[in-house]
């Protein structure tokens, strides 16, 4: 099967139609979305309306899904987040409300070779940023793929013969990956709707499970809309500005 994977689309719709037309339909069969539907930007109803009619094979749920859901307190949120999450709360229609909230918690199976979840196969909270946080997920996966989230930065870890590496792939160069056999790879796609790499375009992910591979790509959207969007929505402008950085 052939996915493509979104993380962290955070109500950006701008971004996540940028993503669409720029995934080559005849290069995925069906969606994976990796958390953070809502969350800072100032479009959830419409992103979280624009994924239901994608039809995905699996959605799970971030920390913004939970909270902005009302399912938890934003304890451990800042308070940028916490006013975005209370907004986003107000915002959500019932329906798209309920969604969020019956999202499933990763780590999920998907087919026989791959597992999603949000920040970490051990804590959908967990941020995996490094070697050492790496080497803590790598004892706890159970298939050789595993596709995360929640950092915002694309990033591929792998385990191969007892040796780990890791590489932030350079954002101006497509990257293909070749899953090899016997090595096990922690992949997180990036971020749709809000890069924290410094580059200000989308991210997203192609990934076919049978052919082992896996493409990192970027796309320009319209960061000057959804910054708007933003201001207008009475949030804090700071959200607005950091999309046009990728900060
Ligand atoms: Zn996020």
């Amino acid at each position: 099967m052939r996915y493509l994977v979104l993380s962290d689309v955070h109500a950006n719709i701008q971004a996540l139609d940028a993503v669409l037309a720029a995934a080559p339909a005849d290069r995925f069969d069906r969606v994976l979305v990796l958390g953070d539907l809502v969350g800072y930007g100032a479009d959830p109803n419409a992103v979280v309306d624009r994924v239901r009619a994608l039809d995905p094979l699996l959605v799970i749920r971030g920390n913004h899904d939970r909270v902005a859901s009302g399912l938890d307190d934003p304890l451990q949120f800042n308070a940028m987040a916490r006013q975005a999450a209370a907004w986003t709360l107000s915002t959500l229609t019932p329906a798209n409300r309920d969604y969020l909230r019956a999202l499933p918690v990763g780590p999920q199976p998907v087919g026989g070779r791959l597992e999603v979840c949000h920040g970490s196969p051990v804590d959908e909270d967990e941020y995996l940023f490094d070697a050492t946080d790496a080497a803590g997920a790598f004892e706890r996966v159970q298939h050789p793929v595993c596709l995360f989230g929640h950092t915002h930065l694309p990033m591929v870890f792998m385990r191969a013969r007892r040796r780990q590496s890791a590489a932030a792939p350079d954002p101006d160069v497509a990257v293909s990956i070749v899953i090899e056999p016997d090595a096990l790879y922690l992949i997180n796609p990036g971020s749709v709707g809000q890069p924290r790499d410094g580059d200000a375009r989308a991210a997203f992910a192609l990934v076919d499970d049978e052919a082992g591979e896996v493409e990192l790509r970027r796309v320009p959207y319209a960061v000057e809309a959804a910054s708007r969007a933003i201001l207008a929505a009475g949030l804090p402008p700071a959200l607005a500005h950091r999309l046009a950085v990728g900060r």
